[in-house]
């Protein structure tokens, strides 16, 4: 008997698995046992990996009928991010399912694909069917912080165990953004990721003559990294189309029925705004970023500190990676020093190609209204990771949403759920792709 795939996702969510960042939070153990038992179960020889104690990473390999094909990798994270159960209608922990929907922590980010995946093997084991091609699954620790000790770790230290894999799939992708064109037909478009922007964060110093208040001061080091900061802040970064970005807006543009000007900024800018609810899924990706985030100086009012920082968080688009920093250091100017506190890579796959075609078909023999479409993730996942390996990657966790949840709220958010039919869906789009 299998279990359900709701009841799986709510046995998942009650595993309290938060990650509270710089290696606080209570581990992904218990889960990552529960998951290992279900793939034993089905079949499959999982081993599970922990860099420090609790901190567990499970990977089982599903032997295909054809083993000479590419392998396909597909990573999810055992980890959540804290959530106050004061704030939440239902216990965060709960795993509630009422009203259609499975509801807690992790419901969509991300132990929604952690359960339509394990249901999915399940099945096969059950049916006694394999996959075309090998198949990794890799539930892993610790992507809601450094992935230090998940998927940054697994690929330097267990790289053997993704050997052969081509491409690989993952969260943030192929949820439905139900969008209403101006007539007012609904258009179902599933984006699917095909890039992701690279994250820096940058520190930033700039150092003076420390003095008194009251006295001439040439050389005054929060004045100096202010002008600095606000040149950053201020700086209209240029337009960039990267291949996801340019495919997204002409396809959705098609779809949708609007005009499409992809020939300066402005047109660009235009374009997005016509786009309605999907325009959030573009608005970020047209440019690099680069937001000021802490600021520190000075201890006592008539002091003028020898030192003050800020830190930035900044985001560079692929094929934009060569000019941004060296744009980043003529905007900073002489006197501030700048250094990496994170640097994370741009990823990206291609649009066009036999993996991303096969997503596609899997989405609309379930849902035939489907218009998918790539698109370039602002933000980052553990993809920066696998694609060390050469892995190219893709943000595929299909879910069938409906108008009006907001999607990108519940990731992170308070009373995140994730309706059940849904993730039936995803169950099906799943099996079909994984198989072929
Ligand atoms: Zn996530």
């Amino acid at each position: 008997m299998i279990e359900s795939v709701e009841e799986l996702c709510a046995r998942l969510v009650r595993f309290d698995t938060t990650n509270r960042g710089h290696g606080q939070g209570r581990g992904e153990r218990v889960a990552a046992e529960f998951v290992a038992d279900r793939l034993t179960d089905a079949g499959l020889k999982p081993v599970l990996l922990e860099r420090a104690p609790r901190r567990s990473n499970v990977v089982a390999r599903v032997s295909g009928a054809r083993p000479e094909l590419p392998a396909l990798l597909v990573q999810m994270h055992l980890d959540v991010v804290p959530a106050d159960p004061d704030e939440w209608t239902v216990h965060p922990f709960a795993g509630e399912i009422r009203d259609g929907y499975v509801w807690g922590r992790g419901a969509v980010d991300m132990k929604d694909m952690c359960a339509t995946v394990l249901t999915v093997v399940s099945r096969w084991a059950a049916e006694g069917r394999v996959p075309e091609r090998d198949i990794v699954l890799a539930f892993v620790a610790d992507e809601e912080d450094t992935g230090a000790y998940g998927a940054h770790w697994l690929v330097v230290d267990h790289a053997e165990l993704f050997e052969g894999c081509a491409a690989a799939i993952g969260e943030s992708g192929a949820h439905t953004v139900p969008t209403r064109r101006s007539d007012g037909t609904l258009v179902h478009l599933y984006p699917i990721g095909t890039a992701e922007r690279g994250v820096s964060h940058l520190l930033l110093t700039a150092t003076g003559r420390a003095g008194h208040g009251s006295r001439r001061n040439d050389d005054n080091a929060v004045v100096k990294l202010v002008d600095a900061v606000h040149r950053l802040a201020a700086h209209e970064w240029p337009v960039h189309l990267t291949p996801a970005v340019r495919a997204f807006l002409e396809r959705t543009g098609a779809a949708l029925d609007v005009p499409v000007d992809l020939s300066s900024a402005e047109g660009v800018d235009a374009t997005i705004a016509r786009f309605g609810v999907a325009a959030r899924m573009v608005e970020n990706t047209v440019r690099n970023s680069t937001r000021p985030t802490v600021l520190s100086a000075g201890y006592k009012v008539n002091v003028v500190p020898g030192l003050a920082q800020a830190q930035v968080d900044t985001r560079v688009l692929p094929g934009t990676e060569d000019t941004f920093l060296g744009e980043i250091d003529r905007l900073l100017g002489p006197g501030v020093r700048r250094e990496f506190l994170t640097d994370q890579a741009p990823v990206q796959a291609r649009v066009d190609s036999p993996w991303f075609d096969a997503m596609a078909v899997a989405l609309r023999a379930h849902d035939p209204a489907a218009v998918v479409v790539p698109y370039c993730m602002g933000g980052g996942t553990d993809a920066k990771a696998f694609a060390k390996l050469g892995i190219e990657c893709f943000g595929f966790a299909p879910l069938r949403l409906p108008e009006g949840f907001d999607y990108r709220a519940m990731a992170h958010g308070v009373d995140e759920r994730v309706p059940v039919d849904g993730l039936r869906f995803g169950v099906e789009v799943l099996d079909r792709f994984l198989s072929g």
